[in-house]
């Protein structure tokens, strides 16, 4: 057959009939309605005409020999190109022409013979226009399809990016984490870190039973004088070392933490006992005892270290901590380089402290302080030649209390200038009484004792010229007691202010000498009138009568510096015989008088006692 005058554009109609009229009658009105008619007389034509060129609409007739019109259409929507061609059936009105049949095996409508022209092109343009429609759709979905696989690769590969994003944030936020968690400096897990791990090892204790942990806190002694002296590079670098040193007392399962500062945690884990800790405690202060070599000093340095053991009753490791804390305190208190244990007395104590703390800034505020004054003897006269200005508390509830036990409290919360400046005002006040009004042959002197704290106060000089000013007294027999911890911290600014006094006549003395650090170079460098020496050596140079310990050394060398020397807690007659035999030049003490009231003092005077 020569298909050649088939049209592409045009619809192919195949129309399989066994009658040649039949075919011929359709043909020619299909084809004069513009579609591309085909014709075949059997099956095997057919099925020529169809591997030719796929049809888009099959006439096709039942009743013919051999295969049937059924069979044909059946067999037509078994194979996959074929199947989607719509098969309208053509029937005579005498063949028994089942409908349903027909329905049955794909035919998609049927018409029945003799057939009106207009039926014909009726039903066969529904169909083709009812194919088109479905081969559309059946476009549509591959192109949407299509489309949508290629919105599901972009998709994916948006995906993608976005894990990588994601993957890229997480390091980011790991390592941000890292760093809020751990302590630049040294590198190691910081206070943060550190009370975490504790709060687990809390919530272990608290679910094993024979689990156990102890905490360790350890400070620097005197690291600020390192800090001060050597600059803060040296500083940073001895910390680093200190850390490793640290890190070598401990096993990996321990936690190290820098708090801040010079101080120091960790986490003994599942130890058995506390001596454990004590060993660990131990040998990190002998092996801190050693000398740091960096790299341009070496520096000696050593710690004290509180220990709480990790009961499982305490509600928060914070508490754990500040236990550790408190026993590190004692420790210190005990002597540097040392260890203590907490033990819950330790805690009444501390908050007793709270509380002596919450009462002095109450006695600040309400001017509950007193002066006392102790006579100060010449040796050489016999005489009184002036009074140290000795403060007392008068509490509410308690009565006087001794500065002993609230000046270091109030030397750590500040409160110490507001006291100090006040006791100094208070001394000159009574001294510009004497000054106008005087009592004795000889102008008297007057001792204050200037804690350590108040030479940070940037105005110190200019209050001190203020309160002299006020009271219009002559400094010259203002005498100013200091410690040997303020030559110890800034040398440099001290010295500048001890210049200043100096300039001013005031006399400076060095109180409690000998119990502090500071070595004799110290005395050189500053301004010092005179040498208080401690009472402890008083007291021990009876216990010592051939070479009278220390003491005669002290007046050596305070008299071959030029400085006087003072004798303090003189309280025996033999004492007194001994010191005026080494030519000590003053002496202070219960032997003479205990600091007495103001009232008192006139008194004293009146009665001008000798000795
Ligand atoms: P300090 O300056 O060394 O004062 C001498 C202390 O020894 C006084 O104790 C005094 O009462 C006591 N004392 C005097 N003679 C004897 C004696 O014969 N035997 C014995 N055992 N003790 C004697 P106090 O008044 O309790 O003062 C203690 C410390 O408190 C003072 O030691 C001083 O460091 C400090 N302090 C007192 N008042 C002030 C003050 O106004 N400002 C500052 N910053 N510190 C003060
Ligand atoms: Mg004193
Ligand atoms: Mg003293």
């Amino acid at each position: 057959m020569n298909y050649e005058h088939l049209n592409p554009d045009k619809k192919d109609i195949l129309i399989i009939d066994d009658m040649a009229d039949n075919l011929r009658v359709l043909s020619s009105i299909l084809t004069r309605e513009g579609y591309n008619v085909r014709k075949a007389l059997n099956w095997q034509m057919a099925l020529t005409a169809t591997q030719t060129v796929l049809p888009d609409l099959i006439l096709l007739d039942i009743m013919m020999p051999e295969v049937d019109g059924y069979e044909i259409c059946q067999t037509f929507k078994a194979w996959e190109l074929t199947a989607d061609i719509p098969v309208i059936f053509i029937s005579a009105l005498d063949d028994v022409f089942d409908k349903v049949k027909a329905f049955r095996v794909g035919g998609v409508d049927y018409i029945t013979k003799p057939f009106e022209f207009q039926e014909v092109l009726v039903r066969v343009q529904n169909q083709l226009a009812l194919r088109s429609a479905r081969l559309e759709i059946l476009k549509l979905n591959v192109e949407l399809e299509d489309r949508v696989k290629q919105r599901t690769g972009e998709l994916e590969k948006t995906l993608q990016k976005l894990q990588q994003e994601i993957t890229s944030r997480q390091k980011l936020q790991s390592k941000l984490l890292d760093i809020a968690l751990h302590d630049s400096l040294t590198g190691l897990p910081n206070r943060v870190l550190f009370i975490r791990r504790l709060e687990n090892a809390l919530n272990r204790a608290k679910q094993e039973s024979s689990y156990q942990f102890a905490v360790l806190f350890l400070d620097c002694d005197r690291f600020k004088v390192i800090n001060d002296s050597l600059g803060h590079p040296v500083g940073d670098e001895l910390l680093i070392a200190i850390a490793r040193r640290l890190q070598g007392c401990l096993i990996p399962i321990d936690t190290l933490s820098r708090l801040g500062g010079d101080e120091f945690g960790i986490i003994l884990e599942n130890i058995t006992d506390i001596n454990i800790a004590i060993q660990v405690a131990e040998r990190i202060i002998q092996q801190l005892s050693l000398a740091f070599k960096l790299s341009r000093y070496e520096v000696f340095m050593n710690a004290s270290i509180g220990i709480s053991w990790g009961n499982k009753d305490y509600d928060r490791p914070e508490y754990l901590l500040r236990d550790a804390d408190t026993a590190m305190y004692r420790a210190k208190a005990q002597g540097r380089a040392n260890y203590h244990v907490f033990n819950p007395l330790m805690h009444q104590e501390a908050i007793q402290l709270l509380e002596l703390e919450n009462d002095l800034r109450r006695a600040v505020e309400r001017q509950e302080f007193l002066v006392y004054y102790q006579p100060i003897v010449s040796l050489t006269t016999g005489r009184i030649s002036g009074f140290e200005a000795l403060v007392r508390w008068q509490h509410p509830i308690r009565g006087l209390v001794s500065p002993t036990e609230f000046i270091p409290v109030a030397e750590e919360t500040g409160l110490i200038n507001a006291i100090n400046t006040w006791v100094l005002q208070s001394a000159c006040h009574q001294l510009s009484i004497w000054q106008h009004h005087p009592v004795t042959p000889e102008p008297l002197t007057m001792s204050v004792n200037l804690s350590a704290r108040l030479f940070s106060q940037i105005n110190l000089v200019e209050q001190i010229d203020r309160i002299i000013y006020e009271n219009k007294i002559n400094p010259a027999y203002l005498e100013l007691e200091i410690t040997e911890s303020v030559l110890m911290e800034n040398t440099n600014a001290i010295k500048i202010i001890l210049q200043q006094l100096k300039q001013r006549k005031i006399k400076l003395i060095m109180d409690d000498f000998g119990t502090g650090y500071s070595s004799l170079s110290y005395l050189h460098i500053f301004p010092l009138n005179a040498l208080k020496i401690d009472k402890s050596f008083v007291k021990r140079m009876q216990e010592n009568k051939e070479n009278m310990g220390l003491v005669p050394a002290m007046i050596g060398i305070a008299n071959s510096m030029g400085m006087s020397a003072i004798a303090e807690g003189v309280e025996t007659q033999e004492q007194l015989a001994q010191l005026r035999s080494l030519n000590c030049n003053f002496a202070q003490g219960y032997l003479f008088s205990k600091p007495i009231e103001q009232q008192l003092v006139l008194k004293l005077l009146a009665a001008a006692p000798q000795w």
